[in-house]
């Protein structure tokens, strides 16, 4: 038997996002670009996302049913949006005289953990694509699902096409894999709130998995992970032109030159506070483990200096979770007595991210001063070896994101 790994370099993995199959036109053209890749005598598997803004709107509908649906039947129901636009590219592919054939992500042997609506990838078996491959086929996966150990079907997280499209890459050891968006690449800023942001021609995959966590919407967080996990060569780019668009790579000597790559407003956060929290060993450990027990990503936890033997904790968490935070935090405040908690959802978290800062100094200091010169206060900071987040209030976001832009000489 052919071992399709051994097809290497040849094979390319592509992947569409909403944007890019959002009518029948664009459709037409996404075949048209497949096709342009057969006849250079690429294997090509192809991923989609579910036409524009299906999976939103799927997700409304259920919404006017109940505020409470089963997680399950979630995933039943938002998995239809990508069966829809598989099997239309098939079409698209076979009207333009393209061998190609759709799959769903159970087809495929996509098998997850059993968890609903953002489940893990646990492994690829991907023996039907390597069948349909050998028949010389564009192979179309549904992206963002799965199946569970029990033959159920789950999704992947808002995004996760972009997950399905790496893992496939990294099980059939694909030469590349292109991500196809409705912007031309990753750019030093959102281009819809600085004028003169710029698209960064490479980056490492350190870099983009920060961006992606701190709120640059090109890429799925958790499918950074995997990609810069096993290194899976990515190339982020626009359906509508031809340009090249961004090259995710290992870190290069040359990358540490530059201070900042690029600068993030993630407005999706709210802030908690627990008040008068008793000072004592152990109370952050009960406090957080039974956020985590209900699933709830933290992500900046900073507590005050104590007063009398009290002391306050305030972290972050996705405002989708705030509902959830909310029904748990009611139980934390009783059980460790504090006095009470108060929620605010009027922040944004800015960020500079860049390998350079692990060998430079004086970053945050420059941040800080950006911030100041207008007049932006900050409420909370962060920092790892490549980035520096600081906690503001919302509306100063975007100015925020103008300042730091220019501060670190990023535009054109
Ligand atoms: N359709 C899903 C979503 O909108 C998955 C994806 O687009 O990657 O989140
Ligand atoms: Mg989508």
């Amino acid at each position: 038997m052919v071992i399709f790994n051994d097809m290497g370099k040849s094979l390319i993995v592509q992947k569409y996002g909403g944007s890019s199959v959002a009518n029948t036109d664009r459709i037409k053209n996404v075949a048209n670009r497949i096709a342009s890749y057969r006849k250079k005598g690429h294997s090509v598997v192809v991923v989609v996302s579910a036409l524009g803004d299906t999976t939103d709107e799927l997700l409304e509908l259920a919404g006017r049913i109940t505020d409470k649906p089963s997680d399950r039947e979630l995933d039943m129901l938002i998995s239809t949006g990508e069966q829809v636009s598989v099997a239309l590219l098939a079409m698209a592919l076979h009207r333009i005289g393209i061998d190609a054939i759709s799959l769903t992500g159970p087809q495929v042997g996509i098998i997850t953990d059993r968890t609903h609506t953002k489940a893990k990838i646990l492994k690829i078996s991907a023996d039907r694509i390597r069948l349909e491959l050998k028949k010389g086929r564009v192979v179309i996966v549904a992206g963002f699902q799965g199946m569970n150990a029990d033959q159920e079907i789950t999704t992947l997280g808002r995004g996760g096409s972009d997950l399905t499209a790496v893992a496939v890459a990294t099980t059939l050891n694909a030469g590349m894999c292109e991500i196809y968006t409705d912007v031309e690449g990753v750019y030093t800023a959102d281009p819809r709130v600085v004028k003169d942001a710029k698209k960064l021609s490479v980056i490492s995959y350190e870099e983009m998995l920060e961006l992606a966590s701190l709120g640059a919407q090109v890429m799925q967080a958790r499918s950074m992970e995997v990609a810069k996990k096993y290194s899976v060569p990515l190339h982020i780019r626009s359906s509508f032109t031809d340009k090249e668009g961004t090259i995710i790579s290992k870190e290069v000597k040359a990358m540490e030159e530059v201070l900042v790559s690029g600068v993030t407003a993630n407005k999706g956060e709210a802030k908690v506070t627990i008040c008068d929290v008793p000072d004592r060993p152990g109370i952050a450990a009960v406090i957080f483990k039974d956020i985590s027990k209900a699933d709830i990503n933290v992500d900046m936890i900073i507590q005050n200096i104590s007063r009398k033997g009290h002391t306050d904790l305030s972290f972050t968490v996705p405002m989708a979770e705030l509902n959830k935070t909310k029904d748990v935090m009611n139980k934390i405040v009783r059980g460790v007595k504090a006095k009470g908690v108060v929620y605010n959802n009027e922040i944004a978290k800015v960020s500079i991210v860049g390998v350079g800062m692990k060998t430079h100094s004086g970053v945050a200091a420059k941040m800080f001063q950006a911030l100041a010169s207008k007049k932006i206060n900050i409420d909370m900071i962060s920092t790892s070896e490549i980035k520096i987040s600081c906690v503001i209030n919302k509306k100063y976001a975007d100015g925020a994101v103008r300042v730091l832009h220019k501060a670190f000489n990023l535009g054109k």
